[in-house]
């Protein structure tokens, strides 16, 4: 089953579609500290994944 998240940071519509669920939280940790010098956990990256 694919996974999505969309950063919930103001006026930052990233958003990341992927089949593994890995991949996302690989993604989205490079986001976060890239754009928001913020590191997240993989647990902090699953609370905000969602089905897609
Ligand atoms: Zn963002």
């Amino acid at each position: 089953m694919a996974k999505q998240f969309e950063c919930t940071m103001e006026d930052c519509d990233f958003m990341i579609r992927a089949n593994e669920e890995g991949e996302v939280i690989h993604i989205v940790r490079e986001h976060a500290q890239d754009k928001h010098g913020m590191s997240m956990s993989d647990k902090d990256v699953r609370k905000g994944m969602a089905n897609a």
